[in-house]
């Protein structure tokens, strides 16, 4: 195979490289789910949708079949995650960060430094390839605080598809930076102004859309979650950062790390930072949701903890839900992680007892946003710095040969003004020269 179309993501030690997505997961996938089909883990996940959706959702979960098989797919997929988003990302020691906290050794797997800022890129791209194959014009999805719907305008650029992202008009007002940026890529942006005119809405308007032109449309979910084929596809094409991580840190250490920590809000940073090491058992796997201000309802995000076996957006799976079964409100720091609901396979890893969950709060987690600032120099997301609160409290009860390899899952500059404000910090200058 010529060099220019060789897989981006290095791959487990000894083994050949993938030629394929199914190969690459299949590096990934734990004998755990060898039973599973039709999206299913355990008794959580599915497809329940509505009659005029069971179908045009069957024929993507078909294409995306013969598409984990195709070797030009997985070629095209690569090239565009090593000559677009600039993988494989890196892995940075966070020294500093490790002194002063003492006990085990941070370290940082960098999808900050991917281009638009975070992980969602890596999946977006394999939706917009994917809807290309099938021959549909238009991405569409809806969008909260907008970085699924810049990284989906994004990769409908980059593709040459058309791209419709709805949008709460609140959201609209709020998020004026992300709505002009999805406006220069090319996107149309539909703000909805029904009901609460947040993201509920925009869920329910874009899929109304989808409902009546499926021929037309790929509806680009933006995590691990939603009916089947997503919690699968989205996993897969982000697993590639678990493979990286793991022969970057064989290849630097010698060994896997202690653990990996990632954020949890739908689930796929995390479930992709997890999936190579699953039969790894020395690896502890922590995904860390948001705790927000307390544990009454409404105060938090954190579904693992508090959620319910119920059903959300076309899945059965834990759901923070209110007295009358109705998905509850949430509040989280980090806009990203602001979802009632989290990706079944999930669910299903910690009944397995492969993955811990823990929760960190907005108060430790604007402590971490700015420790790393100030001891690392880099600005990390709130969203990441929730998995970074998590390092930083257990790493001073472990020794410093335990490695602690936390998902960076992306960059703060979007949460910039918001924390300032938080911390009551001026744009004014410290010293003034007169
Ligand atoms: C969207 C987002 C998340 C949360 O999504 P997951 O599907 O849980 O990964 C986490 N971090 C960043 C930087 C995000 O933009």
């Amino acid at each position: 195979m010529p060099s220019t179309t060789a897989p981006a993501a290095p791959v487990v030690d000894g083994a050949p490289a993938p030629r394929t997505l199914a190969e690459a997961a299949a590096l990934t996938r734990s004998p755990a789910f060898a039973g599973n089909t039709g999206g299913r883990f355990g008794d959580h996940g599915g497809a329940i949708l509505p009659p005029p959706l069971v179908e045009p959702m069957a024929e993507v979960a078909a294409a995306y079949e013969e598409a984990r098989h195709d070797e030009e797919f997985f070629a095209e997929y690569s090239r565009l995650l090593r000559e677009v988003v600039g993988r494989p990302s890196p892995i940075t020691s966070a020294d500093r960060l490790s002194d002063q906290l003492g006990g085990a050794r941070i370290l940082l797997k960098r999808e900050d430094l991917n281009h638009t800022g975070a992980h969602k890129i890596n999946h977006t791209i394999g939706e917009a390839l994917l809807a290309k194959r099938m021959g549909k014009r238009t991405l569409i999805a809806e969008t909260g605080a907008g970085q699924h719907g810049v990284a989906l305008a994004t990769a409908a650029a980059l593709v040459g598809l058309e791209c419709e992202i709805h949008m709460g008009a609140v959201d609209v007002a709020k998020q004026r930076p992300n709505v002009v940026r999805m406006r220069l890529l090319g996107a149309k942006v539909v703000a909805v102004e029904t009901g609460q005119a947040t993201l509920k809405e925009a869920v329910d308007s874009a899929f109304d859309v989808y409902a009546a032109d499926p021929e037309r449309y790929l509806f680009a979910i933006g995590s691990v979650v939603g009916p089947a084929p997503f919690p699968d596809m989205v996993r897969d094409f982000q697993s590639v950062v678990g493979r990286e991580s793991r022969a970057q840190h064989l290849a630097a250490h010698g060994r896997l790390p202690g653990a990996v920590i990632a954020c949890v809000g739908g689930g796929s940073n995390a479930i992709g930072a997890f999936a190579a090491y699953l039969e790894d058992e020395e690896v502890r796997l922590i995904g860390v949701e948001p705790g927000g201000q307390g544990d009454e309802p409404g105060r938090h995000a954190a579904t693992m903890t508090f959620g319910r076996p119920g059903m959300l957006h076309g899945m059965e799976t834990l759901v923070l839900q209110d007295e009358d079964g109705e998905p509850g409100e949430v509040h989280s720091i980090a806009s990203g992680l602001d979802y009632p609901g989290v990706g079944p396979q999930h669910v299903h890893l910690r009944e397995l007892g492969r993955v811990e969950y823990a929760r960190e709060g907005d108060e430790a987690v604007l402590d971490a946003f700015r420790l790393l600032s100030r001891t690392e120099g880099i600005i990390p997301a709130l969203e990441s710095a929730h998995a970074l609160a998590h390092a930083i409290r257990i790493a001073p009860t472990l020794g410093r040969e335990t490695h602690l390899l936390v998902n960076l899952s992306g960059r703060g500059d979007k949460d910039i003004d918001y924390v300032a404000e938080q911390i009551g910090m001026t744009g004014e200058a410290d010293a003034f020269v007169r």
